[in-house]
């Protein structure tokens, strides 16, 4: 099975390509999804979460407060505590879904992550794709897909590191300046390449 991680910026195009190749049959793994996942499952972190941002962090069910933790992190500045607790823990779980996909026989494994230049160990992913668009083009498509305030998107930009100077690291780079159609056509190619 080929490992495959996919970053960029916040509007950039990452889920879009993802979701073309997890049509051709990949097994996608979303790094926001996943740590939720760990918030729930893992014990250990469940208690991190309850020492730092309080019993509220679960709702009665068992279920994430992500409406809690969502304002604990981004408004009052605390997502790296967040992170803290969480990312840690990502690897192992990663590796257990890489060994899940693996024995259910896909060829493909896709993680997905904004963080995955910060977060990687070397040598873990066979390709590194980079997903990159002009801000103008992101700022636009975010404002259409989340509803949300340029002055807001900006502030996330902002916070993320410049991907444009990432180039280096990346196996395939993506430019995603031109239409949607063109986007999913580079995403189809370069999973052809995966395979060969
Ligand atoms: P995030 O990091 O915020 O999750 P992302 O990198 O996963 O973002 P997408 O969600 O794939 O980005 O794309 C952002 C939005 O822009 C989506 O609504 C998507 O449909 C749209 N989009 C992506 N590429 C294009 C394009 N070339 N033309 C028009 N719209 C696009």
């Amino acid at each position: 099975m080929i490992t495959v991680g996919i970053t960029g910026g916040i509007g950039s195009g990452k889920s879009t390509v993802c979701n073309v190749w997890a049509k051709k049959g990949a097994y996608v793994l979303n790094a926001d999804d996943l740590a939720k996942q760990v918030m729930v499952t893992n014990a250990e972190v469940k208690q991190q979460l309850v020492d730092h941002f309080g019993s509220e962090s679960f709702l009665d069910d068992g279920e994430l407060n992500t409406k809690h933790l969502a304002k604990e992190a981004f408004e009052k500045g605390r997502v790296k505590e967040l992170n803290a607790i969480v990312h840690p823990k990502l690897p192992a779980a990663a590796s257990q879904k890489i060994e899940e996909a693996e024995a259910q026989g896909y060829d493909i494994f896709v993680y997905e992550a904004a963080l995955l230049l910060e977060n990687l160990e070397p040598g873990s992913l066979d390709y590194i794709v980079l997903v990159l668009a002009d801000e103008d083009h992101r700022i636009k498509r975010v404002k259409q897909r989340d509803n949300s305030s340029e002055v807001e998107i900006r502030g996330r930009i902002e916070k993320q590191r410049n991907f444009e100077k990432a180039t280096d690291r990346a196996d395939y780079v993506i430019r995603n300046n031109g239409t949607l159609e063109e986007l999913e056509k580079k995403a189809e190619i370069i999973y052809q390449n995966f395979l060969n």
